[in-house]
C-alpha cells in the first residue's frame, strides 16, 4: 500500500529530526502536496498514527499544506501558477472528474509545457519541543 510507505517515509524523517534536535515531543509534522501527488489524507493520517507509535515518535498531527500548479514552457522558458481548479487538476485514475491541465504556454502558446514538483510529497518541516522547552514548562 502507496500510504503505508509514506507514512513509513514520514516516520523516519521525523525519528531523525528527533534524534538531530533533542526534540522532546513532536506536535506537528508539515507535509509539501503537490497537486497532482497522488496521496489520500484519510488513509494516511490513520496508518501515519500506527505507524508513527512503532517508531516511539508519539501523535504528531500531520499539516497537508497543497501547492500551486507550477508550469514552465519548454519553448520559451515561460514560468507561471496556476491555482488548482476546485474540483482538482484531473488524473486518469486519481480524479477523473477534474479539469485538464492546461496544455498550452499562456506566452508563446506552445504545447511543450512541464510542470515541475506537480507529485511532489516532501515533509517540509518538523515542529515540536525541545527538552529545554519541556523543561520551563
Ligand atoms: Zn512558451
Amino acid at each position: 500500500m502507496h500510504e503505508y510507505s509514506l507514512a513509513c517515509s514520514i516516520s523516519e524523517i521525523c525519528r531523525d529530526t528527533v534524534n538531530a534536535h533533542g526534540l522532546a515531543n513532536v506536535e506537528r509534522i508539515i507535509l509539501a502536496v503537490g497537486p497532482l501527488a497522488v496521496v489520500h489524507e484519510e488513509t494516511l493520517c490513520f496508518l501515519f498514527d500506527e505507524v508513527a507509535e512503532e517508531y516511539g515518535i508519539g501523535r504528531p498531527e500531520l499539516v497537508f499544506v497543497y501547492q500551486p500548479l507550477r508550469a514552465r514552457c519548454r519553448c520559451c522558458g515561460f514560468e507561471e501558477t496556476i491555482e488548482p481548479p476546485e474540483s482538482g487538476f484531473r488524473e486518469i485514475w486519481h480524479n477523473p472528474e477534474g479539469a485538464p491541465l492546461p496544455a498550452q504556454c499562456s506566452s508563446c502558446g506552445a504545447t511543450e509545457l512541464e510542470f515541475p514538483g506537480a507529485s511532489r510529497f516532501d515533509v517540509e518541516g518538523v515542529e515540536g519541543e525541545t527538552a529545554d522547552d519541556a523543561a520551563g514548562d
